[in-house]
C-alpha cells in the first residue's frame, strides 16, 4: 500500500458490509498531521462508521488504515494513538471534574506522580483549571463538554475523534463552542476529526472535509473550496443553498460553454474542458442581483415575479418565479436592500449574476 509521508492517518480502498448494507465503500484519503478534518454528509451516509473503523471499535470488512506509520489491523482500540470523543459526552456523575479526568489515567495504570499534572494540564487546556472540584451536575452543557474532551486529551492521542460533539448542546452555546473548539486544536496542535451532518459546523472549523454520500466519499477539499467549486450537483446542494438549473450544452467556444436550460433559456458560462450533453448550472442565492429596472449590461438576466420574502434580519431570501413552476431564490443584504428598495410578494423585478458566478456540474 502506498502511503503518503506527510500523513498521519492514511485510509485505503476501506470498506464496511453491514447485512444488507454498505456503509463505507472502498474508501480511500489521508489526513495530514495537526489537520482539523470533518466527515460531512446526510444521516446514513457511513461517517460514524468510519469514525468508529478508524478507533478499533468497528473492523473493516476490507482495506487498510494506517496511523502514524503502523498498520492498524490488528491493534486493538485501546493500544491505538487515538482517542474518542462520544455525542452524549459521557461523564461520570459522582466523580469531581478533576477524577473524571483523572479516571482513564489511573485505569491503564500511569504512575501517580504523573496523573497530577496531566489532569492540571488537560484542564488548563479546556480552561477548567478553576472548576476541577465540582461534580458534572453543578456545570453548564458547554462545561460538561469540556470536561469530556479534557477525559480525552488527557492521555495525549495523536488524533483525537469527535463524533457529533456539539449536537447536544443548544444553538447558542453550540456556536460558541465551534470557536472553542477550533482555539483548543490549534493550541494542542493534534490532529482532529469530526463527524458532523451539520454543514455550517463543518464549514466553520475544518482545514478540510470529506463530503460523504451513501458509503463514499464525493469530494475533499477546503471548506472554501467546497462552496465556490462543488465537484457535483451533490456537494453544491448539500454544501450551502444553490439554484441548480438543468439543462443541456448546446454549443462550446474558447472556454464558454452555451447550456440551454430549463427556465433561463440559452445562458453562456465560463468552463474550461470538454462538456457535452446533460449537465447542470448552479449559482449561489448571494451571487444574485434582484433589481427593479433592467439590467442591460448584465449578460445572465430574467425578468421575474417575487413569490415570496424570507426576512433574516441582517438578509432576506428572495423567491422569484421566472417562468411557470420555476423558482431562483436570491440572498439579498439588507443594508444594500434598503438602498434598492422593499421586494414584497407580486412585484415584478429582474435577477441577474455575472458569467464567472456560474458554475457547470457534469455529475
Ligand atoms: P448518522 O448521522 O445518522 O449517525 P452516519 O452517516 O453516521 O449517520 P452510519 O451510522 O455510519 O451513518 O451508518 C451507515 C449505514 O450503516 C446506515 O445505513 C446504518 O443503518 C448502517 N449501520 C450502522 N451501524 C450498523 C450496525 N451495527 N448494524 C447494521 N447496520 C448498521
Amino acid at each position: 500500500m502506498s502511503v503518503s509521508d506527510d500523513a498521519i492517518i492514511s485510509i485505503r480502498a476501506l470498506t464496511k458490509l453491514f447485512p444488507g448494507v454498505t456503509a463505507v465503500d472502498e474508501v480511500s484519503f489521508d489526513i495530514r498531521p495537526n489537520e482539523f478534518f470533518a466527515l460531512l454528509g446526510p444521516s446514513g451516509c457511513g461517517k460514524t462508521t468510519l469514525l468508529r473503523m478508524i478507533a478499533g471499535l468497528e473492523m473493516p470488512t476490507s482495506g487498510e488504515i494506517t496511523i502514524d506509520g503502523q498498520d492498524m489491523a490488528l491493534t486493538p482500540a485501546n493500544r491505538r494513538p487515538v482517542n474518542m470523543v462520544f455525542q452524549s459526552y459521557a461523564v461520570f456523575p459522582h466523580m469531581t471534574v478533576e477524577e473524571n479526568v483523572a479516571y482513564g489515567l489511573k485505569v491503564v495504570g500511569t504512575p501517580k506522580a504523573e496523573i497530577g499534572p496531566r489532569v492540571e494540564e488537560a484542564l488548563r487546556m479546556v480552561q477548567l483549571e478553576q472548576l476541577a472540584r465540582r461534580k458534572p451536575d453543578q456545570l453548564s452543557g458547554g462545561q460538561r463538554q469540556r470536561v469530556a474532551l479534557a477525559r480525552a486529551l488527557v492521555k495525549r492521542p495523536k488524533v483525537l475523534l469527535l463524533d457529533e460533539p456539539l449536537s447536544a448542546l443548544d444553538a447558542k452555546l453550540r456556536d460558541q463552542m465551534r470557536l472553542e473548539l477550533t482555539r483548543l486544536q490549534h493550541a494542542v496542535g493534534i490532529t482532529f476529526i469530526i463527524v458532523t451532518h451539520d454543514q455550517d459546523e463543518a464549514l466553520s472549523m475544518a482545514d478540510r472535509i470529506a463530503v460523504m454520500e451513501a458509503g463514499c466519499v464525493r469530494q475533499i477539499a477546503t471548506p472554501t473550496e467546497l462552496y465556490e467549486q462543488p465537484a457535483s450537483r451533490f456537494v453544491a446542494d448539500f454544501i450551502g443553498r444553490v439554484n441548480l438549473l438543468d439543462g443541456e450544452v448546446t454549443g462550446t467556444r474558447d472556454g464558454i460553454v452555451e447550456v440551454e436550460t430549463r427556465g433561463l433559456g440559452r445562458i453562456a458560462v465560463a468552463h474550461e474542458g470538454p462538456v457535452s450533453g446533460k449537465v447542470c448550472v448552479a449559482v449561489r442565492p448571494e451571487k444574485l442581483t434582484v433589481s427593479s429596472a433592467e439590467p442591460t449590461d448584465a449578460p445572465i438576466r430574467a425578468q421575474g415575479k417575487v413569490r415570496d420574502v424570507a426576512y433574516y434580519g441582517n438578509a432576506s431570501h428572495v423567491f422569484v418565479e421566472i417562468a411557470e413552476g420555476f423558482e431562483l431564490t436570491a440572498n439579498v443584504q439588507n443594508r444594500s436592500r434598503r438602498i434598492e428598495g422593499d421586494f414584497r410578494p407580486g412585484d415584478t423585478v429582474w435577477i441577474s449574476w455575472a458569467s464567472e458566478d456560474t458554475l457547470l456540474l457534469t455529475e
